[in-house]
């Protein structure tokens, strides 16, 4: 007899299971409640997008485009890729439909799966999950403050309390050259004590060096100059303003003058979260954002500013594990419904209808036949009552209602067990 080899799920992807979907109703269902709460409108775009897309958006030379985009030509030989990101789609999806037209500032926000083909490891998926936050139609810094309001409510929300903001500027099209010049320069006073990746990211993508975790180029790095030193008037304003309207909301801020994020197409504010962490210092990124006011004009669009953030739902479902916020599970029921023989069991599904037709909430073991053994999943389930419906029972058309606490019973007709159970409830 040949073995079947057991098929596994692909390499950095993973089922969630039913013990973990507490966590993702209650991430769901605060996310929901937070774009209700902030007046952000759902929209969902597709999974596949025109590679086109990513290679302008987020750009040709960053990592997420050039090494971990998961890009295919279909039969039909359409150029294709598995979104990275959540932003690129929903901008395109804000041209496409005209979106513009609506009353702006439009709030949008979306939630699914996005696809980097990366080293699977501790805290990273080849398929993982954001949930997105966008704001379109308006340069104001009252709108940066605002985004990353609605980010620590989630959060708190969430049960994740301590969250910490670094923040940067990084800048426009006028001011950037100036200081990637001054960048440029420092670094080649200095390419012996840099790293050979770096030696690339500055011919490609010379803000990304700042990034760099290499221990041999952290001196370097920490002696480097700082945008916030080349900032325009226009863009220190701004930047100032965004940081004035946090301290009112006192949220807590780190100014992190090598946070660069690696997406060409943001401006001005970037911004990540993090939680402290205890043993180890490397912490990852809840999430992060930034301005993207350049964005919808590369795409084709009108000129329209933009600010925007991504939470990494894996990472968050992570820290709420290891800080151990409670989440509540399915609720218990009310009614546990047992029956015995085959009469029990065939009126038994209908009468199971009709107790969730007037909103009770009752579980059931139809395949299971011992009424002890049903018995015990009624206590198991923590039913407040169960309705015994044995063969004599269904003969005669009653049901015997126990309450599971005090093991008290009653026989009652099944045209009254409806009021009953009311009654008891
Ligand atoms: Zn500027
Ligand atoms: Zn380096």
């Amino acid at each position: 007899m040949s073995k079947k080899k057991i098929i596994q799920a692909s390499k950095g992807t993973y089922d969630i299971l039913p013990q973990d979907q507490t966590y993702w109703d209650k991430i769901r269902k605060v996310a929901q409640d937070t774009a209700a709460d902030f007046g952000f409108l759902r929209i969902d775009t597709p999974l596949i997008e025109e590679q086109e897309l990513f290679a302008r958006g987020i750009g040709l030379g960053t990592d997420i485009v050039e090494k971990e985009m998961y890009s295919f030509s279909t039969k039909g030989r359409d150029k294709v890729a598995l979104r990275p990101e959540l932003t690129a789609g929903v901008a395109r999806a804000f041209i496409e439909h005209g979106l513009f037209s609506l009353s702006q500032p439009l709030k949008l926000w979306s939630v699914g799966p996005i696809f980097r083909y990366e080293q699977p490891q501790a805290g990273r998926y080849r398929q993982s999950h954001q949930i997105d936050f966008e704001v379109f139609g308006s340069a104001d810094a009252v709108l940066d403050a605002q985004i990353i309001q609605v980010a620590f409510w989630f959060l708190k929300k969430i049960g994740l309390k301590e969250v910490v903001l670094h923040i940067n500027s990084i800048g426009c099209k006028d001011c950037r050259g100036l200081y990637r010049k001054a960048l440029l320069d420092y670094y080649r006073r200095n390419t012996k004590k840099i790293c050979p990746d770096c030696k690339v990211r500055l011919k490609k993508n010379p803000l990304r060096v700042l990034d760099c975790k290499n221990e041999k180029c952290q001196d370097v790095i920490s002696q480097a100059p700082v945008m916030v030193d080349y900032l325009c008037d226009g863009c220190k304003e701004h930047f100032k303003e965004t940081l004035d309207y946090l301290d009112e909301l006192e949220i807590s801020y780190y100014l992190d003058s090598h946070l660069v994020r690696g997406l060409d197409y943001y401006n001005r504010n970037v911004f990540e979260f993090f939680l402290p962490q205890q043993e180890d210092k490397k912490s990852l990124a809840l999430g992060g954002g930034g301005r993207y006011d350049g964005l919808i004009k590369l795409l084709g669009g009108k000129e329209t500013p933009a600010v925007g953030l991504a939470l990494g739902v894996e990472r968050i479902i992570g820290e709420m594990k290891k800080r151990g916020v409670k989440v509540s599970g399915r609720a218990a029921p009310e009614v546990f419904l047992l029956q015995l023989g085959n009469l029990a069991k065939r009126k038994g599904l209908k009468l199971y209808e009709e107790l969730l037709r007037n909103k009770i909430s009752v579980a059931e073991s139809f395949s299971r036949d011992s009424i002890k053994a049903q018995l015990k999943l009624a206590d198991k389930l923590q039913a407040k009552i169960a309705l015994i419906f044995g063969q004599q029972e269904a003969l005669d058309d009653t049901t015997i209602i126990r309450e599971m606490d005090s093991g008290v019973q009653e026989i009652v007709p099944l045209s009254k067990v409806i009021k009953e159970l009311k009654k008891r409830l």
